[in-house]
């Protein structure tokens, strides 16, 4: 082999080794002559050109091959390396098509043969797109970091300094990256002052160890809010016997805030949980303990240390919580939530009832990680709700089997309620109660009150009572009184109203016996005197407001207590029963009969025409008891008398209407009876004057003004003189001579005529001794008063006169009226037969005009009657009173008795009542009452 063949193999063999390397290398390589043109394309390039082989590339330019340019700073390079023999790098940014574009560094060196002579370029090429693109998303994250990227850097000396640090310096600490190059105080004076230390002691440890540090520390830079850095760093040691750390400093204030804020949170809701009155358990999501409150730990008597992480029913295999935790369970599983009253057994204690309430807890997505429980001892609670609910229940029944009807009305007066009570007094429309308000059903003008008195109560609060009167579905009268009760929220609001009906009915009847026995007169059935003063009140009231008259009458019985005494009381019952209906028969509807008391009536006779048209009325009346009643089989004449006043003439005022009827009553019956009066100024006057004959009365026997007058007695065939009556005068200071008629009555009302009566029977049994003791027989007639029976010591009294005078029995009549007779008949009648069996004879003075009860002439100890001076004087001019006179002295005959005719003023009374039988005659035809001297008896010749 020659040398040149050997060199030639040699080069054979360098190329064939550099094809074989050029081929499998992964970077690109073209091979360039001295004019840069292609000489060689390696297989890793044609295979990027995406191009069939290297021949159409083959002896051009890269300007030529690539006319868009691409590749031109090529040729630039390797002109660069053929003239400096050095290699040059450069990086080009190809397009990719499709809109990339690669980034391609480029190596181009210079081919040397085996002499060193350049002889062209080689150029080996690298796709660094992926180095490129890598470098700039590590530039975006440094930069989008919320922190500082850097290396730090701790030289031989110990010097400390950053060689590089991201952007972020600047944001966090306000220094630029060159403040800190070679120096790092800058950054590590803004550090918080306790910090400092650990920072310095971290890197010390981290440089001893060469273990990665990782610190949290603060930064305090002047007017800025503290910055919390969380910095991690690896160290790895240099060559040069420095060490380097490469490191993150993250911005953590946020977290760290984040962090503070949750702990606080966690303190509270830890104290909340600690100072819970309710039992608190936090279950992770396998029912797990992961929390109890203290309150739970007592009660349970175990920590949280030996619950923490296990489940209930590993706690407590007897299965006692088992209820519990199957609800815990599905709070975690279903996310359901209580309250379940469960009950808990804890040992050695009564089973307690706990409230339960369990609350799924979840994460921010929402997934649950566990479960709350509460629970909270309702034991109290529960037992106290079932005492109200038997309360409830006694209540209930209360309402239900109450005979009162019961009703609850809401805000719109519609019932909600209705107990049986109420619902059975609705018959069958009852279902028709719920739900409508009274108007709607039953409807009606009561109901309109009714719903108007409920719309009350809901407006003002204030309970009312309201009463309805209506018929049952038997017809009857029912009275009910219906409470209405507001009933309030707790606010006070009223809700609903409770209108509680009572029947009442039995109460009003009762109600109505009591009113009528107190306004009513028992035995007529008429008004009485409290519903007549009523009455006449609001008469009065009315008539003053019309301007109109009304009149009140009063009437009295003129024999009323004849009848009571004589026939009983049963009688006297029936006469006053009779005289109210004849009385209510006269007068008109609306006029008010009533009986005062006693045998007193009254009629209040309202609106009237005038006073006279009482008249009308009042002889009505008369004529009405002037008809004889019929009472225990037999006829009675009564007779009234009636005294009548009229507002506003008399008097404007009630007290003062009835004052004047009474004494026009009064009137009429002193006039005798059977008439009536009006009332005239003129029945005051007396009035007046009768109190002050009675004051001047009490004085007359002390101050001897009393004389007895004697009126002579005589057979009217001779006019001899054969006794006399003492009649009483009075010479007054006061008034001059007062007649009996105008005195004996009130000496009677007084009680004076007892004394008086005494003096009169010493005066005649005086007089009748002197008279007698002259030897004329001479019989002195004393009157005496019904009073002076009633006084019981008249016997006593008449034996005194006798003895302080002398004076025989058989000298003295005594007078007594029919009326004596008819009122206490058992006594006096003892008391005439003790007179009698004394000596004295007794005549029945004024006969005729009383009581025609003829049975007591027979009874009594009678000797001799007078016949009224009425009859006789009527008795010429009316056949009737004759006739009467006729039959009183055959009467009189029959029965043995004497007769005295008294009035006697003419011859011809004396002859009609001589041709009929009565001798003995007393009148002015025979000389007048006179005083005793003037009477002369001791002769015959008068
Ligand atoms: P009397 O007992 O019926 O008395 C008869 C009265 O008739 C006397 O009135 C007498 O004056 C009057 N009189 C007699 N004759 C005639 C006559 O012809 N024509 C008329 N028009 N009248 C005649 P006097 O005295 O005024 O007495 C009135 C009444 O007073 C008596 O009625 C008697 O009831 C009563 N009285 C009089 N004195 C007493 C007495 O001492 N005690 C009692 N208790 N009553 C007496
Ligand atoms: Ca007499
Ligand atoms: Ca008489």
């Amino acid at each position: 082999m020659t040398e040149t063949n050997q060199m030639q193999d040699a080069i054979r063999q360098s190329e064939q080794a550099f094809r074989s390397l050029a081929e499998n290398s992964p970077d690109f390589i073209i091979r360039y002559d001295l004019e840069d043109r292609i000489r060689y394309l390696n297989a890793n390039l044609i295979r990027m050109l995406g191009i069939g082989g290297a021949e159409e590339f083959l002896g051009q330019r890269p300007r030529e091959a690539w006319p868009d340019g691409r590749y031109a700073p090529i040729e630039a390079a390797s002109a660069r390396a053929r003239a400096s023999g050095e290699p040059q790098r450069l990086e080009l940014l190809v397009p990719a098509g499709a809109g990339k574009v690669e980034y391609h560094h480029l190596l181009v060196v210079p081919e040397r043969d085996a002499a060193g002579t350049i002889v062209g370029t080689l150029m080996f090429g690298r796709d660094i797109t992926e180095v490129r693109e890598t470098e700039q998303r590590l530039r975006h994250f440094i930069d989008s970091i919320p922190g500082i990227a850097f290396t730090f850097r701790r030289d031989a000396d110990g010097k400390f300094s950053f060689p590089y640090v991201s952007h972020a310096i600047r944001e966090i600490y306000g220094l630029e990256p060159e403040d800190v190059r070679t120096d790092f105080s800058a950054l590590h004076d803004l550090a918080h002052p306790d910090d400092r230390p650990v920072i310095e002691a971290t890197i010390a440890e981290s440089a001893r160890t060469m273990t990665p540090y990782r610190l949290e520390s603060r930064v305090c830079r002047p007017g800025m809010p503290e910055r919390w850095l969380d910095t991690r760093a690896v160290p790895e040691r240099q060559p040069d016997g420095s060490l380097l750390w490469y490191g993150l400093m993250l911005d953590v204030t946020d977290r760290k805030r984040a962090e503070e804020t949750l702990r606080k949170r966690e303190r509270e809701l830890h104290h909340l949980a600690e100072n819970s009155p309710d039992n608190i358990v936090s279950y992770d999501d396998e029912g797990r303990v992961r929390y109890l409150n203290s309150k739970l730990e007592r009660e349970l008597g175990k920590t949280l240390a030996e619950l923490e992480g296990r489940k209930i029913g590993e706690l407590f295999p007897d299965g006692r919580f088992a209820e519990i935790e199957t609800t815990m369970l599905r709070a975690i599983r279903q996310g359901e939530v209580g309250p379940v009253v469960l009950p808990v057994a804890i040992d050695g204690q009564d089973i307690r009832h706990h409230q339960i309430r369990a609350i799924p807890e979840r994460d921010e997505t929402g997934r649950i990680i566990g479960a709350l429980a509460f629970g909270s001892d309702v034991t109290e609670i529960i037992r106290l709700q079932e005492a109200v609910a038997v309360r409830e229940q006694e209540f209930r029944a209360l309402v239900e089997h109450s005979p009162d009807t019961i009703a609850r009305f809401d805000r719109d007066c519609r019932r909600t309620y209705a107990n049986p009570a109420l619902l059975s007094s609705c018959g069958p429309e009852a279902d028709r109660l719920l739900g409508t308000t009274p108007t709607e059903f039953p409807g009606g003008e009561w109901e309109q009150r009714y719903e108007e008195a409920l719309r009350g109560v809901l407006a003002s609060g204030a309970a009312t009572d309201f009463s309805s009167s209506r018929h049952d579905t038997g017809g009857r009268i029912v009275h009910r009184l219906i409470r209405l009760t507001p009933e309030r929220d707790r606010s006070g609001m009223v809700t609903s109203v409770l209108a509680v009906g009572r029947d009442i009915t039995e109460l009003m009847e009762q109600r109505e016996k009591i009113h009528s026995l107190a306004f009513f007169d028992f035995v007529t059935g008429l008004a009485n005197r409290a519903l007549f003063n009523d009455r006449l009140a609001q008469s009065i009231t009315d008539a003053r407001w019309h301007a109109t008259q009304l009149g009140v009458l009063l009437l009295d019985l003129d024999r009323f207590k004849a009848v009571n005494d004589t026939l009983g009381h049963n009688v006297g019952d029936a006469l006053l029963r009779e005289a109210g209906a004849r009385l209510s028969r006269c007068v008109r509807d609306y006029d008010t009969v009533a009986r005062l008391g006693g045998d007193e009536f009254a009629v209040l006779l309202p609106e009237i025409r005038d006073a006279q048209s009482l008249s009308g009325v009042a002889d009505k009346i008369l004529v009405a008891f002037a008809e004889p009643f019929l009472l225990d089989g037999r006829e009675v004449a009564v007779g009234a008398s009636i005294g009548i006043a009229v507002y506003p003439n008399d008097s404007e005022d009630a007290d003062g209407l009835l004052k004047f009827a009474d004494l026009a009553m009064y009137a009429a019956k002193h006039a005798g009876g059977q008439g009536f009066r009006y009332y005239t100024a003129e029945f005051t006057i007396q009035a007046h004057e009768r109190l002050r004959i009675e004051t001047e009365l009490r004085h007359a026997v002390e101050r001897r003004e009393l004389e007895l007058y004697f009126q002579p007695k005589v057979t009217m065939t001779d006019g001899r003189l054969i006794g006399s009556e003492a009649l009483l005068r009075w010479k007054s200071s006061a008034f001059g001579m007062v007649m009996p008629d105008r005195f004996i009555g009130i000496a009677e009302d007084t009680g004076l005529i007892v004394d008086i009566g005494a003096w009169v029977l010493r005066e005649a049994c005086a007089a009748a001794r002197a008279w007698n003791a002259a030897g004329v027989p001479h019989k002195v007639a004393v009157n005496l008063s019904p009073r002076q029976f009633a006084d019981g010591s008249l016997e006593e009294r008449i034996a005194e006169a006798l003895s302080a005078t002398g004076c025989r029995p058989e000298w003295i009549e005594l007078e007594i009226t029919e009326s004596l007779l008819l009122e206490n008949a058992e006594r006096v009648r003892g008391t005439l037969e003790a007179l009698r069996a004394m000596g004295f004879s007794i005549a029945i003075d004024d006969f005729g005009t009383g009581y025609s009860a003829l049975s007591y002439l027979t009874n009594l100890p009678i000797d001799v009657l007078k016949i009224d001076r009425s009859f006789v004087k009527d008795m010429m001019s009316y056949a009737s009173k004759a006739e009467l006179v006729r039959t009183i002295i055959a009467m009189a005959n029959s029965l043995s008795m004497h007769l005295v005719a008294e009035g006697v003023e003419t011859e011809e009374q004396a002859r009609f009542l001589l041709d009929n039988g009565c001798v003995v005659g007393q009148g002015y035809l025979y000389g007048k009452p006179m005083p005793k001297h003037e009477l002369r008896v001791d002769t015959g010749d008068a």
